[in-house]
């Protein structure tokens, strides 16, 4: 229940000026680099009674045991509903859109949390995240909170989507920007923690290590293995990928085809794959009949796409709409 060793130097500025810590802080850097593990620490090393120095927490003391076991008293987590529930199913779809918001309800009980005095005589915390789950009406019911700062509370904002917060709620925090691990630490740390194939999986996650670390089990490696081959193979089968996938993560086949496309463009260009290395040689192959100013142009559409992917209406007609815009693409030449 630390941060990551790669945010040592972050953590170590605030604990230089732990007695003015702001009581908003927002804690932003890109998805899967250990911003969570940095807001728990430092909500962790508030809290604890018998800290090993500044902000520092010593993992033994009552404060620390009710934090590890998510009973500390002074201490709320706000997170989308869908986060607190893995494993449960039995939902249907619009419930599935509002429960990946942060609602108004859950900003409201704020206020109650905030008067009550302090169980332990110390520091309230309030963690939010991610930052941009907050809906507009609960944005606005925490700006209420944010404008009236109570006293010995810390209210720690974490998001790696800060241009999606609303304007005011980010001028009343201190931007904490975390930054990525550099490629050493990151393929260090993924060896450490037994990933097999690392310098792929953190390709793949864009240098993201947690990422990274996610994507490391079998049934992940095969799916993208077969799928990178079907949009390889020639002559490719756009219909037929589509029936294959159709019972896949949407999300996750429109991510691949988007880092795949990147990558044909890049190898157009001459340029290094950058996140599928290990099809390196098909790559090349393919770029030979492929317009890389024309794919990169896909490859951006599809980013565009992903920011707003949730729940498209019909997955498999969308699916075949990208296999059939691709499949032109890369009969272009031929
Ligand atoms: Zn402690």
């Amino acid at each position: 229940m630390s941060f990551y060793s790669w945010h040592k130097p972050a953590f170590d500025e605030l604990v230089r000026r732990a007695d003015r810590l702001p009581h908003a802080l927002l804690i932003r850097g890109a998805s899967g680099i250990g911003k969570r593990a940095f807001a728990t620490a430092l909500a962790r090393g508030l809290l604890c009674e018998k800290p090993l120095s500044t902000l520092v927490a010593c993992g033994h003391c009552v404060a620390c045991h009710w934090f590890d076991e998510g009973s500390h008293p002074d201490f709320r987590l706000l997170q989308p509903e869908a986060d607190q529930e893995v494993g449960e199913e039995e939902s249907s779809e619009t419930d599935k859109k509002k429960k990946k918001d942060i609602s108004v309800a859950q900003i409201r009980q704020l206020p109650h949390f905030i008067n009550i005095s302090s169980h332990r005589s110390g520091p309230k915390i309030i963690i939010i995240q991610p930052a941009e789950a907050m809906n507009v009406n609960a944005a606005n019911a925490l700006l209420k909170n944010l404008e009236e700062p109570p006293e010995n509370t810390f209210f720690l904002l974490v998001t790696h989507r800060p241009q999606m917060l609303a304007a005011t709620i980010r001028s009343r925090c201190q931007q904490i920007p975390l930054p990525m691990p550099t490629k050493e630490e990151s393929l260090s740390w993924l060896e450490g923690v037994g990933v097999k194939n690392v310098a792929v999986a953190l390709a793949q996650a864009g240098g993201a290590p947690l990422l990274a670390q996610e994507m490391d089990n079998e049934a992940h490696w095969a799916l993208r293995a077969q799928f990178l081959q079907a949009l390889s193979a020639s002559p490719f089968d756009p219909l037929g990928l589509a029936e294959k996938m159709a019972n896949e993560s949407i999300a996750q086949l429109v991510g691949w085809l988007q880092r795949w496309t990147y990558d044909v463009s890049q190898v157009c260009f001459s340029i290094e794959p950058r996140y599928n290395p290990d099809f390196k040689e098909i790559l090349n192959k393919l770029s030979t009949s492929v317009r890389g100013l024309e794919m990169l142009r896909f490859h951006r559409e599809l980013v565009r796409f992903q920011r707003v992917i949730n729940h498209p209406l019909n997955p498999r007609l969308l699916l075949e709409s990208f296999f059939l815009r691709y499949a032109q693409l890369v009969r272009k030449k031929n």
